[in-house]
Protein backbone atom coordinates (compact mmCIF):
# COMPACT_ATOMS: atom_id res chain seq x y z
CA UNK A 1 0.00 0.00 0.00
CA UNK A 2 1.26 3.62 -0.70
CA UNK A 3 1.80 5.94 1.88
CA UNK A 4 -1.93 7.93 2.25
CA UNK A 5 -1.60 11.76 2.92
CA UNK A 6 -2.08 11.96 6.16
CA UNK A 7 -5.09 13.75 7.14
CA UNK A 8 -5.25 16.79 9.24
CA UNK A 9 -7.74 18.11 11.68
CA UNK A 10 -8.23 21.76 12.98
CA UNK A 11 -7.51 22.41 16.56
CA UNK A 12 -9.74 24.49 18.41
CA UNK A 13 -7.33 26.60 20.48
CA UNK A 14 -5.25 27.48 17.67
CA UNK A 15 -7.04 27.14 14.53
CA UNK A 16 -3.93 25.47 12.64
CA UNK A 17 -4.54 22.22 10.66
CA UNK A 18 -2.35 19.44 12.30
CA UNK A 19 -1.96 15.58 11.46
CA UNK A 20 -4.13 13.49 13.79
CA UNK A 21 -1.30 11.97 15.55
CA UNK A 22 -0.32 15.45 17.04
CA UNK A 23 -4.08 16.17 18.56
CA UNK A 24 -5.98 14.61 20.58
CA UNK A 25 -9.91 14.11 19.66
CA UNK A 26 -12.73 14.76 22.24
CA UNK A 27 -16.21 13.54 21.05
CA UNK A 28 -19.77 14.32 22.21
CA UNK A 29 -21.30 10.70 22.09
CA UNK A 30 -24.73 9.96 20.84
CA UNK A 31 -25.63 9.88 24.59
CA UNK A 32 -24.73 13.41 24.49
CA UNK A 33 -21.80 13.17 27.01
CA UNK A 34 -18.14 14.48 25.93
CA UNK A 35 -14.71 12.35 26.75
CA UNK A 36 -12.24 11.86 25.30
CA UNK A 37 -11.44 9.74 22.27
CA UNK A 38 -7.62 7.81 22.33
CA UNK A 39 -8.29 6.52 19.50
CA UNK A 40 -10.01 8.84 17.50
CA UNK A 41 -12.76 6.33 16.09
CA UNK A 42 -15.24 6.65 18.69
CA UNK A 43 -18.63 7.60 17.12
CA UNK A 44 -20.01 11.02 17.42
CA UNK A 45 -19.23 14.38 16.74
CA UNK A 46 -15.43 15.13 17.13
CA UNK A 47 -13.27 18.34 18.24
CA UNK A 48 -9.16 18.74 18.30
CA UNK A 49 -7.05 19.87 20.72
CA UNK A 50 -3.17 20.27 19.98
CA UNK A 51 -1.11 18.10 22.68
CA UNK A 52 0.03 20.86 24.34
CA UNK A 53 -0.32 23.31 27.07
CA UNK A 54 -1.04 26.12 25.46
CA UNK A 55 -3.93 25.14 23.34
CA UNK A 56 -5.64 22.94 25.94
CA UNK A 57 -5.33 25.65 28.72
CA UNK A 58 -7.18 27.99 25.99
CA UNK A 59 -9.51 25.39 25.21
CA UNK A 60 -10.54 25.18 28.82
CA UNK A 61 -10.53 28.95 29.21
CA UNK A 62 -12.11 29.82 26.46
CA UNK A 63 -14.64 27.06 26.51
CA UNK A 64 -13.81 26.24 23.12
CA UNK A 65 -14.89 22.43 23.17
CA UNK A 66 -18.11 23.35 24.76
CA UNK A 67 -18.87 25.53 21.88
CA UNK A 68 -17.85 23.28 19.24
CA UNK A 69 -19.65 20.73 20.61
CA UNK A 70 -22.77 22.63 21.80
CA UNK A 71 -22.54 20.44 25.35
CA UNK A 72 -20.59 20.95 28.52
CA UNK A 73 -17.50 19.05 29.18
CA UNK A 74 -16.71 18.12 32.58
CA UNK A 75 -13.92 19.70 34.26
CA UNK A 76 -12.28 15.98 34.71
CA UNK A 77 -11.74 16.35 30.77
CA UNK A 78 -9.20 19.06 30.92
CA UNK A 79 -7.85 17.62 34.53
CA UNK A 80 -7.34 14.48 32.26
CA UNK A 81 -5.84 16.34 29.18
CA UNK A 82 -3.35 18.40 31.37
CA UNK A 83 -1.78 15.52 32.56
CA UNK A 84 -1.76 13.11 29.95
CA UNK A 85 -0.67 16.11 26.77
CA UNK A 86 0.38 19.12 28.65
ZN1 LIG B 1 -3.74 24.16 18.77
Amino acid sequence: MANKPAKTRMCVSCRKAHGQDEMVRLVRTPEGIVRLDAGGRENGRGAYICKNRACIEKAKLERRVERALSCPVPAEIYTELGEQYA
